[in-house]
């Protein structure tokens, strides 16, 4: 680990001037931050400690939805009231992620910028990595491939996104809320996190000199018909090789409104989109879920180590919308 300043601050303006410095990272949770210091993966000059800073409320808003401040940690974010009764897919991803001491510490804003987890990525002993060191190369393209994406990679970087809650935030159409040199503005969720393209070491679409604040979920019509699924390589604390979030509006039996996304798949949170045409307006029988499971994958672009995840995503697909409607 390289020396660096440490500071704290109080409030959101304050945090404001002290990203116009050169070399600051923001320390919250530090769950994955602290961890890619000692590899010497990230070098800050300057640790902004927000610790402090009161973002750590969760509340209703007035349309129905629900606020949840940046630092809201994902231990109390996962066991809120309401969260559990209005959004237990949320719920239901956060516990899959991670380990409870943990989820104790991680924050929501932090849960949206960690880092991915590519073997090449967090191994400093790798040279090539595109994403740490803009235009060295891609080590994983010719290595060990099983984490790695399934859909919108690029020549330059195929790394998937880590985040369980992400998925989940993505199927519930949230928007992240964040301050900056110019004032606020509202991202959706589904435009936060970039595929890599020709630049992967940019992650999300947040500018430098921004802060999030808050997530804000619109009032959900999914609680009663909603799973989380999570396939791993074993029980607990590990990440998703394949996660499907889906969420069902089930009204006299047809789905008036259906969400799918995919994690593990792709540089970030994946909406299986035509699947979840597919399955608007239709009765939630046997061939809409196989169909579904099967345009989920569509496109789809597997690499030499992980052909398989093709084959789990569309099974996954199923088997959480069976779960989801009640019917596993
Ligand atoms: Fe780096 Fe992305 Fe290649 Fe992994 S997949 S080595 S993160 S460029």
């Amino acid at each position: 680990m390289r020396a660096f300043s440490y500071v704290r601050v109080e409030g959101v303006q304050e945090t404001l001037a002290a990203l116009r410095q050169p070399g600051v990272k923001l320390l919250a949770g530090g769950t994955n931050l602290l961890d890619l210091m000692k590899g010497d993966i990230e070098q800050p000059a300057v640790l902004v400690d927000i610790t402090r800073l009161p973002l750590r409320d969760i509340a209703e808003l007035p349309d129905g939805g629900v606020r949840i401040g940046a630092l809201a940690r994902n231990s109390d974010t996962a066991n809120h009231p309401l969260i559990r009764q209005r959004y237990p897919l949320l719920t239901q991803a956060l516990v899959a992620g991670a380990s409870p001491q943990l989820r104790n510490m991680a924050t929501v804003g932090g849960n949206l910028l960690q880092r991915t987890r590519c073997h090449y990525f967090v191994d400093a002993a790798y040279a090539a990595c595109n994403k740490r060191k803009p235009g060295s190369g891609c080590a994983a393209r010719d290595g060990f491939t099983r984490q790695h994406a399934i859909f919108g990679a690029s020549p330059q970087c195929i790394a998937t996104h880590p985040s369980d809650m992400a998925v989940a935030l993505a199927a519930l159409d949230a928007t992240v809320q964040v301050q900056g040199p110019r004032g606020g503005r509202r991202i959706a969720l589904r435009d936060f996190h970039r595929l890599p393209g020709e630049n992967p070491e940019r992650d999300t679409t947040l500018a430098g000199d921004e802060l999030i604040v808050a997530v804000d979920l619109p009032a959900s019509r999914f609680a009663e018909h909603s799973h989380y699924l999570k396939v791993r390589d074993r029980a607990s604390y590990a990440f998703a090789l394949v996660s499907v979030a889906a969420a069902l509006d089930v009204r006299d039996s047809t789905l008036s409104d259906a969400r799918l996304a995919l994690g593990g798949v792709a540089h970030k949170p994946w909406r299986a989109e035509a699947a979840e045409r597919r399955l608007i307006g239709s009765r939630l029988d046997a061939a809409a879920i196989d169909e579904a499971a099967r345009l989920s994958v569509d496109g789809a672009q597997p690499l030499r180590g992980n052909a398989f995840k093709v084959a789990l995503a569309q099974r996954a697909v199923a088997r959480a919308l069976q779960t989801a409607a009640g019917t596993a």
